[in-house]
């Protein structure tokens, strides 16, 4: 058993557990709080951990008022009674927000693993309660085919369902700081053999037809890119900001039609189908000359990206996000 102690009783509406082993393996257990030093236990989550792992995994606890709380494993899979536990945190009413009127929880859905994979975990993206980081100059996460370093949630693939089967709703609150000449996508949706359907980006580069369109002066564009049933992509202006700025975006796929809102704008539009797709938001810095829009280097060559970076001077990448909210019917 793991005891937690509080200086005070404090109201506790999630408990982050990481496992050792967590990501080759269960681990079987239960949680249980209590409001002061002694008396009787209440048992306020039981669960498996998602075995695929490392990293702080957030359990949407019964809420309570506690001064202690216990982590008790059960078992895990490699058959072991041991516990091994690398880091807790306790996450509740008080905890610090990322600046204020933020209300809102990240919901335990987007970061438990059970419908979300984590795409760069170090850092971890969740920094408290209410607020994700994403910070892909730091994390250097890669994937093949990918344009530049990520740092994201996607939909796991064994969760992903047809377009014209799929309903969600995302909404978050975007802070972005970004340096001059940056371009990044924050949310996005990929088919399995079509490649995007929707992107949401922020860029200080020369693409055409925006608001500002002048590479590097720090007005960012804020647009995005949605592909229509004649396969054609249609891309909507949606407002300029600099870095440090705010934005609120929603996104709502009603079956396929898409319906994209940020800074009060809006663009809608039915999208093509496809048969497994998946919704991803975050930080995806692309790495692009913000004059030629050419892509530097050779694709998926990490060492090429960061010589990229540097020659452009960008060197701050950074997506807060607050008020964040996902639901859907996965
Ligand atoms: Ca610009």
């Amino acid at each position: 058993n793991l005891t937690l102690q509080l200086d005070e009783a404090k109201d506790v509406k999630e408990v982050a557990v990481a496992w050792g082993q967590g990501d080759s393996r269960t681990h079987t257990f239960e949680i249980y709080a209590r409001p002061g030093t002694s008396g009787t236990w209440t048992k306020i989550h039981d669960s498996v951990s998602s075995g695929n792992s490392t990293d702080l995994e957030v359990y949407d606890v019964t809420d309570i008022s506690a001064k202690q709380v216990r982590i008790k494993a059960q078992s895990n899979s490699a058959g072991s009674e041991w516990m091994n536990v690398t880091e807790v945190k306790l996450y509740g009413a008080n905890s610090a927000g990322g600046g204020g009127g933020n209300d809102a929880d990240i919901p335990s859905i987007i970061t438990d693993g059970s419908l979300f994979d984590l795409e760069g975990d170090s850092p971890h993206p969740l920094v408290d309660s209410k607020t994700l980081e994403f910070v892909p100059l730091t994390t250097q996460y890669t994937t093949s085919g990918g344009g530049g370093w990520r740092h994201e949630y996607k939909i796991k693939s064994s969760e992903r369902k047809a377009m014209y089967d799929t309903y969600e709703e995302f909404s978050a609150t975007y802070k972005m700081d970004l340096s001059n000449g940056a371009k990044t996508i924050v949310a996005q949706t990929h088919g399995s053999t079509i490649s995007t359907l929707m992107k949401i980006f922020d860029a200080d580069s020369s693409e055409s037809g925006f608001g500002d369109s002048v590479a590097n002066n720090g007005i960012f564009d804020v647009y995005v890119r949605l592909r229509g049933t004649d396969g054609n992509e249609v891309k909507t202006s949606l407002c300029t900001i600099s870095s440090g700025d705010s934005f609120d975006v929603t996104m709502v796929n009603n079956y396929g039609t898409m319906t994209i809102t940020a800074c009060g704008k809006s663009a809608t539009l039915k999208v093509e189908d496809d048969e497994a797709t998946y919704f991803k938001f975050g930080n995806y810095m692309q790495s692009q000359d913000p004059y030629t829009r050419e892509e530097c280097g050779t694709r998926g060559d990490s060492d090429s990206w960061a010589e990229c970076f540097e020659d452009f001077g960008i060197t701050t990448s950074k997506a807060t996000l607050t008020n964040v909210s996902y639901s859907s019917n996965h």
